[in-house]
């Protein structure tokens, strides 16, 4: 087993974990329970458990996976939206973005998520990533 280095880029937007994430009230058990949507009861009268409850979502507009068209990129405690290349050697070191690589994810993040752009937080970003390697390298 080896640890490998490599370096990664991404030009996008960085976004904080926790922006990514929000409370939702929700539905606590999974009893087929008929009930008013405006005023839920506290207990389920089926389970006896409580009713409505809180857990912790994906943000509207994020899937898990994705914002629109972009991948979601976790690297380096963040997440990025944007463009991304690892460079693992040098023959896939380069890539040529749109001409309109800002406005494309501008206007995606403000279709989908406008509450996450920051654009302070737009940049070009050089990360040293690691993966682990089970097989001899
Ligand atoms: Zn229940």
């Amino acid at each position: 087993m080896a640890l490998e280095y490599y370096a990664r880029a991404i030009v996008g937007l960085r976004i904080a974990a926790n922006k990514l994430t929000e409370k939702k009230l929700t539905r606590a058990c999974s009893c087929a329970v008929q009930y008013d949507e405006k005023n839920p009861p506290n207990f389920c009268s089926n389970c006896g458990g409580s009713f409505m409850g809180e857990s912790l979502c994906h943000i509207n507009g994020y899937d898990g996976r994705s914002i629109g068209d972009f991948p979601v990129i976790p690297s380096d405690g963040y997440f990025y939206i944007g463009f991304f290349i690892d460079a693992k050697s040098v023959d896939n070191a380069f890539k040529v973005l749109p001409g309109s690589f800002k406005k494309d994810i501008y206007d995606t993040v403000m279709r989908y998520a406008p509450d996450l752009w920051d654009e302070e937080k737009f940049g070009l970003y050089a990360i040293l990533e690691h993966e682990y390697c089970s097989q001899h390298c």
